[in-house]
């Protein structure tokens, strides 16, 4: 209804007539999302070399909710991957988002005791030392992940929690890295319950892709100078709750062992 609306309201603009082809057209964009199965107890995606398997090499739960024997049935869960590097190589397309990728190197005063983008903090001047290779080319990118649970459905007595993992771009002018229109969703973890630890099985298309980038970097073409670079890109930091906190860092932040750690 909404797009036949819209085509009326705009005749001469290229609206999608239905959601498939809305959808078809996000996907040519670099702007679809990958569906990936879960075990429905969170132990193992049906991803790579387990994709074909009809049961979780892990627990041997079925892949498939079925009414009965003939039924195809529908999968217990699925993981949203929304790919990062055509949504990192969109960006440099456009000459003005390009141009601003370098803000943090170029046009960035660096005023000693004041802090005004991340780029003045010890941790970001600590990995230019440690990594100068990547910090050479001001256009790589670097990250900043967050997430955290909520309830789709807004009633408060629903305990159903999905998860979103977000990126931020810390290249960007300060005035526009903490925008949402500049936030990139990268997973969107199914609910109904947290998935705590296993939150690591839900990151795995992520982890591979990042892993990929800082190793090998993909080509992109840079609108601003009319160049094609090597594009890497590198998570610097999280942010998060206490208590996902313990999930994505692998350490325990409560009880007897429970402690306090800096990067
Ligand atoms: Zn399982």
């Amino acid at each position: 209804m909404l797009l036949k609306l819209l085509t009326k309201c705009f005749p001469n603009a290229n609206i999608p007539s239905c959601y498939l082809e809305a959808n078809k057209k996000l996907h040519g964009l670099g702007l679809g999302y990958n569906s990936i199965h879960a075990c429905k107890y969170d132990c193992a995606l049906f991803w790579k070399e387990y994709e074909g398997y009809d049961f979780c090499p892990e627990c041997g739960e079925s892949r498939w909710k079925r009414k009965d024997d003939k039924d195809k049935g529908i999968p217990h869960k699925v993981l949203h991957y929304f790919p990062l590097t055509p949504r990192l190589k969109r960006m440099y397309v456009s000459r003005h988002i390009a141009e601003d990728t370098r803000w943090h190197k170029e046009k960035q005063v660096d005023n000693e005791g004041v802090t005004r983008h991340p780029a003045d903090s010890v941790v970001w001047k600590q990995f230019d030392s440690l990594y100068p290779w990547f910090a050479k080319d001001p256009r790589n990118i670097r990250l900043g992940l967050t997430t955290d649970g909520f309830n789709p459905f807004g009633s408060i007595g629903n305990s159903y929690s999905m998860w979103p993992i977000v990126l931020m771009l810390y290249n960007l002018p300060l005035w526009r890295c903490m925008k949402e229109s500049s936030f990139i969703m990268s997973l969107l973890i199914p609910g109904r319950n947290a998935p705590s630890r296993d939150i690591d099985v839900y990151m795995q298309p992520l982890i591979a892709k990042l892993k990929e980038l800082w190793e090998q970097g993909v080509d992109t073409y840079d609108a601003f100078s009319r160049e094609v670079f090597r594009l890497h890109a590198s998570i610097l930091w999280t942010m998060n709750d206490f208590l996902v906190y313990a999930n994505l860092s692998g350490w325990s932040t409560r009880g007897y062992a429970g402690r306090k750690h800096t990067f």
